[in-house]
C-alpha cells in the first residue's frame, strides 16, 4: 500500500490520506467521506483506501 495524496473534503473539510494498491484484475469503484462526498473515484488495475487523518472543526 502506497500513500497517494492528502485529500480535503469538499464539502464537510474532512481530510483523508489516500493510499493506492496495485491489483492484478481490474477494479472500478470509488471511495466516500463519511457526509457522501465522493473522493475518489477509479478504473483500472488499483484501488485506493482512506484513513481520516483530521476531521472537520464544523460546530453543527
Ligand atoms: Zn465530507
Amino acid at each position: 500500500m502506497a500513500y497517494e495524496r492528502t485529500q480535503t473534503c469538499v464539502k464537510c473539510g474532512n481530510r483523508w490520506e489516500i493510499y493506492k494498491l496495485r491489483l492484478i484484475m481490474r477494479d472500478k469503484d470509488s471511495l466516500e467521506c463519511d457526509c457522501g462526498e465522493t473522493l475518489i473515484k477509479w478504473n483500472g488495475a488499483v484501488m485506493y483506501t482512506s484513513k481520516l487523518v483530521d476531521k472537520s472543526q464544523d460546530s453543527h
